[in-house]
């Protein structure tokens, strides 16, 4: 499954997080889900619950904020919302040069530790 894979990667990471800050326990993590990955929410939640069993992440609430596709034109510098409209260029110099900057991975955001 394609969240397995995202969803692992960031439970690693927040438990190193978590261990290297010496925390007794996480309180909350908050993660920017990009809309290029394709991730379904709540496919990713129940990845994330069987991943988090036994660790020091269990009980921890989860937040899912959705990050949008974002690009960056090159040619001009605006930063846009990449859409079909425009054929994904850039919609002030319609440039082609661009390159996406947001929305792209899954990015823990906010670790509350206790
Ligand atoms: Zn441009």
């Amino acid at each position: 499954m394609h969240e397995m894979s995202f969803c692992i990667k960031l439970v690693n990471l927040a438990i190193e997080t978590a261990q290297r800050e010496q925390a007794k326990r996480v309180e909350e993590l908050s993660v920017l889900v990009g809309e290029m990955t394709g991730i379904v929410d709540q496919l990713f939640i129940n990845c994330y619950e069987k991943a988090v069993e036994g660790t020091i992440l269990e009980g921890a609430k989860l937040n899912l904020i959705h990050d949008k596709t974002r690009a960056y034109c090159n040619n001009c510098g605006t930063e846009f919302i990449p859409d079909k409209e425009h054929d994904y260029l850039c919609p002030k110099c319609g440039g082609f040069d661009c390159k996406i900057t947001g929305g792209r991975g899954v990015v823990l955001k906010e670790i509350i530790l206790d």
